[in-house]
């Protein structure tokens, strides 16, 4: 079901506009509207799970997420020169949308993890 708040939940609706990248009967995936790379686009599951710890219990649409996140990679062509699938979790990571979301960014060399401005 659908989360009354959850931006992401409006997203898969289409009551908030997305530029869809990848399309399956358990994911969307869609380019985040302000990019950290090149490439940098958003899957989420099409039902509400607050955040990773909580995907983590639907084992088959976790999966589901990690294999459109690679399928995104391959259809944008940045599978070969490599590329980063990330999910923020808390506030030290900077997390700010409550549906699970994986992270696939790409298309440049990427900095190293960790410390802002890395
Ligand atoms: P996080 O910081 O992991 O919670 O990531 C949330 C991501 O959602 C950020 O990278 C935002 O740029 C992205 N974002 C927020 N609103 C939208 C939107 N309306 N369409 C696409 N991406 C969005
Ligand atoms: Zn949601």
């Amino acid at each position: 079901m659908p989360e009354n708040d959850c931006l992401f939940c409006k997203i898969i609706a289409g009551d908030i506009p997305s530029t869809t990248v990848l399309e399956t009967d358990t994911t969307y995936a869609f380019r985040d509207i302000n990019p950290q790379a090149d490439v940098h686009v958003l899957v989420v599951p099409r039902t509400h799970h607050e955040d990773a710890e909580a995907l983590a219990k639907a084992p088959r649409e976790l999966a589901d997420v990690i294999s459109t996140g690679v399928a995104v990679a391959k259809q944008e062509g940045i599978d070969a020169a490599g590329f980063r699938l990330v999910f923020n979790t808390g506030e030290h990571a900077g997390r700010t949308v409550f549906h699970a979301h994986l992270h696939v960014l790409g298309g440049e060399q990427l900095g190293m993890f960790g410390r802002p401005g890395h």
